[in-house]
């Protein structure tokens, strides 16, 4: 079976108002103190906030995991990583490939279940991203505001309204379900490492900690790091500010979203890393397609992008 196949036409965009998606509001949100909250986004900063002390104490009071926690935390890193790169990213948001609906529902459960928000946000934020790629409209931006708000701020603080017709197309009701589902995902994500099973209370509490707030705190600043670090690169016509950052293969586990310059210069391009540049990603879609659970494969390489508009 062939792996890639044609690149079909994607849906046409509703029609934007670019005075009201660039429109922004009297003090930008990037020179408002950190802990200023967009209307609705209190419980976001508090996450965070909540993620950092949790995972802190864990890692000054009981730092040494035993083998077998390591293996379920960096388990639900590597399918949560998949999760976000193969489905929200490149199929739902770019539509370089579609997922057999029992493949897509798990990859967005451990998205979920990895931090990663559900899927009608993150792909409405991440349109709104490339749309408006390194320009004022573009709400993730290090060039505005600074590192910070590239790595995390924009999360708690960007007007998140805006960027809700970018998911027109992630509405029914197999998507829809995950926003309800969300909340309770999360506090099993937190706490359900207090099932494990250990004897000694420490361990039991060692392994919701690792399992739990750590890992969740890893997730969150490998997947930041690609608004941040990988925008901080010099001005370029045809990627903007995006660059391909090899040493942080590692940090993704080598699923391929640190190769992010690739990705702003081929944005419905299934695959990020070409040669030498592990893909981990790529690998799962090609693997997926192979079994016939993945299909309408973009062509690698082809340059288009499913916004209609140029690369920035
Ligand atoms: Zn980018
Ligand atoms: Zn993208």
């Amino acid at each position: 079976m062939s792996s890639v196949a044609a690149a079909s036409p994607l849906p046409t965009p509703e029609p934007v108002e670019t005075a009201s998606v660039d429109a922004l509001p009297a003090i930008p949100p990037w020179k408002r103190s950190w802990f200023w909250c967009a209307p609705g986004e209190a419980m976001t900063l508090g996450w965070i906030l909540g993620l950092h002390v949790l995972a802190v104490v864990g890692l000054i009071f009981l730092p040494l995991p035993t083998l077998p926690v390591l293996g379920v935390a960096f388990l639900l890193i590597f399918l949560g990583g998949l999760g976000t790169t193969v489905c929200y990213h490149r199929s739902l948001a770019h539509k370089a490939v579609v997922l057999h609906p029992v493949v897509e529902q798990i990859l967005i459960l451990f998205a979920v279940l990895n931090g990663s928000g559900k899927p009608h946000t993150w792909v409405a934020m991440h349109r709104l991203h490339h749309a408006n790629s390194d320009g004022e409209g573009d709400i993730s931006s290090p060039r505005h505001g600074g590192f910070w708000w590239a790595h995390l701020r924009w999360l708690w603080q960007a007007d998140q309204s805006r960027s809700a017709r970018f998911a027109y197309d992630i509405e029914s009701p197999r998507y829809r379900f995950w926003s309800p589902a969300q909340m309770p995902l999360l506090a099993l994500s937190l706490f359900g490492g207090l099932m494990w099973p250990g004897v000694h209370p420490i361990d039991v509490l060692t392994a919701a900690l690792w399992i739990g707030p750590i890992r969740l705190l890893w997730a969150l600043h490998t997947q930041c790091l690609v608004n941040s670090v990988c925008h901080l690169g010099t001005m370029d016509p045809e990627h903007g500010s995006s660059r391909n950052l090899w040493w942080l293969t590692l940090a993704h586990i080598g699923q391929g979203e640190n190769w992010h310059a690739n990705h702003h210069l081929r944005q419905v391009d299934p695959r990020l890393g070409y040669g030498w540049q592990l893909d981990l990603g790529w690998w799962t879609i090609k693997g997926l397609s192979m079994l016939g659970l993945a299909h309408k494969v973009r062509d690698p390489l082809h340059r288009r992008d499913p916004m209609g508009t140029a690369p920035a």
